[in-house]
């Protein structure tokens, strides 16, 4: 908002509204989001291939409509959290046989925080246990007022899974965007934010960018967080490539040198030695804040122990979520109380292992732990050549047991994750006595029944575990190839939705 404020006010035009669907689980957020790109993607290329690239846009009344592809909050507030307004307006979806439920509450929260207008798609209408009345009464007890009952919430009632009711939402949408002052400079200074990023084994870094202001061209150099590149190809959220994207197209883009996190800003730069420096301060100025910050060690120790560089054991801890790195640090403080050897955790943090978190950890001669995350393909790479231990775990114990055996010198040789396979949940099925048992395609690689498995659900790990079975037509099977069909359960886990990502890994001994 500040970088449009510097935008001639002459020169902004009007851009497509950028639509986040949020609401509680099971109100039907995903198919609301399939149901609209399925029935108005532009150009009669409805029911063609159309890629998740974490947003895309709708065409209705021949005026675009841009929509976050990632339901739930997560993008939302990750946008948020750096600053960025995440949307123009939020579509809340509340099932109409359900009515307003917590993470609906949690939702219209978060609009409200970031002052972002709220329509609700009042779903599920078609549902026989549907009753609208009682969900408009709740709606309005928690401040949102139909329009209908003199309030000025649009509620526009829909079926995602009937498909009924799309047209009035997307209308709904535009009359409300024509409310707020949505609006662009073209030609002006090209920023947006990071939509999601991930590393394709083929093609590298591929980032998908939602352009906010100027128009993103290939050949530019962007610079998102920590990472920065020259755009090497650019593609639309139908695989098309494309040149040039204006204000609010999302872009899939290839050739950053990392992984950047959802919600970080985009700037564009002149040239390559300018996006470095900018990259390289961030990471000076990173490596300063982790110098200054208090280390959790034992202060009672350092009196004790020789100041030798042997005696103190440095980590780089990361894990999934801030909830796993508490426990993770007091567990490790306790290790090294009473110990011969000091611990210092340089830097803990949530996210995956990135590169910089192991050119700190070249740096210093520190390990790399990782807790329920991977390491990123660049990360790996460096690891590789600075001869750099990245070591990963799913359960806590384990984590605390390996860095004692390492305080003790004991540790074994390291292993490395090895990927030997991806897939996707096609459909669940819940069998009594077995629980829920996901329909899966291996799409690349193979599945081992005896191997790990991780899921992920918008990128964020929700599993990581064993299978308690693995078929394929019914039969027990060891493996499923890339291209085959499976049936899988697993250990311990029945919360699989249609959509996840599945990874098997095994583990295997480094040279
Ligand atoms: P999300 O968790 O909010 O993304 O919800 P989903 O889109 O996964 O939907 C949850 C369940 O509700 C699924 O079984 C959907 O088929 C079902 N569902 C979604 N929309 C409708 C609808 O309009 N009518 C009915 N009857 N079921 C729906």
């Amino acid at each position: 908002r500040q970088l449009i404020a510097k935008e001639k006010p002459e020169a902004l035009q009007d851009r497509p509204p950028v639509v986040t669907i949020l609401g509680h689980v099971d109100h039907g957020k995903t198919t609301l989001l399939d149901a609209i790109r399925d029935t108005n993607v532009a150009g009669g290329e409805a029911g063609g291939i159309t890629q998740h690239i974490g947003a895309y846009q709708v065409e209705h009344k021949n005026r675009l409509i841009t929509f976050l592809d990632t339901p739930g909050h997560a993008a939302f507030t990750a946008m948020r959290s750096r600053g960025a307004q995440g949307a123009d307006i939020v579509v809340l979806v509340v099932a109409a046989n359900d009515g307003v439920m917590p993470q609906t509450r949690e939702a219209i929260a978060h609009a409200r925080a970031a002052r972002v207008p709220i329509i609700v798609a009042m779903n599920k209408i078609d549902r026989p246990d549907a009753n609208p009345d009682f969900t408009k009464k709740q709606l309005a007890e928690v401040g949102l007022v139909p329009d209908d009952w003199d309030g000025d919430t649009m509620v526009v009632p829909v079926s995602a899974k009937l498909r009924k009711g799309i047209d009035d939402l997307l209308e709904a949408i535009l009359l409300v965007a024509d409310t707020l002052d949505i609006k662009a400079n073209p030609e002006g200074r090209v920023f947006g934010t990071v939509i999601e990023a991930k590393v394709d084994r083929a093609k590298g870094v591929v980032a998908t960018l939602l352009v906010y202001n100027g128009t993103l061209e290939t050949g530019d150099i962007v610079v998102a967080g920590k990472a920065y590149g020259r755009i090497r190809a650019m593609f639309d959220f139908r695989g098309r490539k494309l040149r040039k994207a204006g204000p609010s197209t999302p872009v899939q883009i290839m050739g950053l040198n990392d992984v950047p996190d959802a919600g970080e800003l985009f700037l564009v730069y002149e040239n390559e030695r300018e996006a470095r420096t900018v990259v390289e301060e961030r990471l000076q100025q990173q490596q300063k804040r982790l110098a200054s910050a208090p280390k959790i060690s034992l202060e009672e120790l350092f009196n004790k122990v020789q100041s030798g560089e042997d005696h103190e054991l440095r980590l780089i801890i990361k894990a999934d979520v801030q909830g796993s790195l508490e426990p993770i640090i007091s567990s490790l403080n306790e290790l090294g109380k009473g110990g011969e050897i000091r611990i210092n955790i340089l830097h803990a943090e949530t996210g995956n292992i990135s590169e910089n978190d192991v050119m700190l950890a070249a740096a210093s001669n520190a390990i790399v732990v990782g807790f329920n995350v991977q390491a990123d393909a660049a990360a790996r790479r460096l690891a590789e050549s600075e001869g750099v231990s990245i070591r990963l775990y799913d359960i806590i114990y384990r984590l605390t047991e390996d860095i004692e055996k390492a305080m003790k010198g004991l540790l074994e040789p390291e292993v490395k994750e090895v990927i030997i396979g991806h897939g996707k949940v096609l459909a669940t099925f819940r069998i009594s006595k077995v629980g829920v048992v996901a329909g899966c395609r291996v799409l690349s690689g193979e599945f081992r029944r005896n191997a790990k498995v991780r899921l992920r659900r918008e990128g964020t790990i929700i599993y990581e575990g064993e299978f308690a079975s693995l078929k394929h037509e019914k039969e027990d099977v060891r493996e499923v190839r890339a291209g085959f069909e499976c049936g899988a359960a697993f250990k311990n886990f029945n919360d699989i939705a249609v959509g996840d990502e599945i990874e098997c890994y095994i583990f295997e001994k480094g040279s």
